[in-house]
């Protein structure tokens, strides 16, 4: 698929919009965002450029008028978010500039940056940057915006679809390093978001300064054996001493999400009074909040294989 960046014809707004897509998933401060995004100092909602026909972003802000919801996320990373329309007066009012400025990146297929306003940090204002995003539909109350996938080249598939999973990536063994830097970023943007920040075995979690800290993102399949890094069921939010411990297969989950521990004396003796013992046979206690984003049950047996040949 060409980048539909392209389509725009103004240099600065395509750079500005290739600018936004590189802020994936950073939460950044009002003031921050106003000296790199144009148009961030101004109070609107949605700003277009003088000069261009389309719209450069969009805002959520925590004292919104007007209700926008939770973004929605799906398997490919890609997220969904209903956005109101600017208006007077508590009225959406299509005829407004801005309106149509959202209206035209519809009808052209041109994105649009999306940026949610998050707890303030240290008593400063700051947004996360949702990234791109399509403006899908307006449904007559809101415009449906959808966010890029975590391989950004493709389109997402319609929300009513859920993807079959495959567990390998195809094509080409070895990705370009920068895609696969990339890709590894947002699979880790959207693995903390999908698991709420919080390790999915023992459910620490820390937030410092509107980032989550510790956790880390694990590939079920992982990267060397070329697991699938595009699609958020071959992960699962682990912090750091879980995530290690799961590397090198103390512990995994079963088919049931129940964790098994390695049958290993020196492990089990040395991990008696950690969390990993306690959680022998439960199932997972955090876990996404939509079963499809479940870590997928082709990951989980890959992995059960290695665990089991691991301590054969
Ligand atoms: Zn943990």
């Amino acid at each position: 698929m060409p980048d539909p960046i392209d389509k725009v014809e103004s240099a600065t707004h395509r750079q500005q919009l290739a600018r936004i897509r590189e802020l994936y998933g950073q939460v950044l401060s009002s003031e921050q965002l106003r000296s790199e995004i144009s148009g961030f100092q101004s109070q609107k909602g949605i700003y277009k450029p003088g000069g261009s026909e389309y719209a450069l972003w969009v805002r959520q802000t925590a004292r919104g008028v007007y209700p926008d919801e939770e973004p929605t996320t799906f398997e490919d990373g890609s997220w969904s978010f209903r956005y109101a329309p600017e208006g007077r007066a508590g009225v959406s009012d299509m005829g407004l500039d801005t309106n149509r400025a959202l209206v035209r990146c519809h009808e052209k297929g041109i994105p649009v940056g999306v940026f949610r306003q998050t707890t303030a940090v240290q008593g400063r204002t700051s947004y996360e940057v949702l990234g791109l995003a399509y403006v899908e539909d307006f449904d007559g109350t809101h415009f449906l915006l959808r966010g890029e996938p975590i391989d950004w080249t493709v389109t997402p598939e319609p929300e009513s679809v859920i993807p079959v999973f495959e567990p390998l990536e195809l094509g080409t063994p070895s990705l370009a390093e920068s895609v696969r830097l990339i890709r590894d970023q947002r699979f880790g943007v959207v693995i903390r978001r999908l698991y709420h920040d919080q390790c999915s075995l023992c459910q620490l979690g820390f937030r410092l300064r509107g980032r989550s800290v510790g956790l880390e993102a694990a590939h079920i399949i992982p990267v060397e054996s070329r697991g699938n890094l595009r699609d958020v069921r071959n992960g699962v939010l682990l912090c750091r001493n879980h995530h290690s411990l799961f590397d090198l297969y103390a512990w995994t989950m079963d088919e049931d999400l129940r964790v098994q521990v390695a049958d290993d004396a020196e492990f089990r003796k040395s991990a008696e009074a950690n969390h990993v013992l306690k959680f022998e046979g439960v199932r997972l206690p955090n876990l996404p909040t939509a079963q499809r984003d479940y870590p997928a049950t082709k990951a989980i047996e890959w992995r059960m294989k290695e665990f089991v040949r691991a301590w054969a």
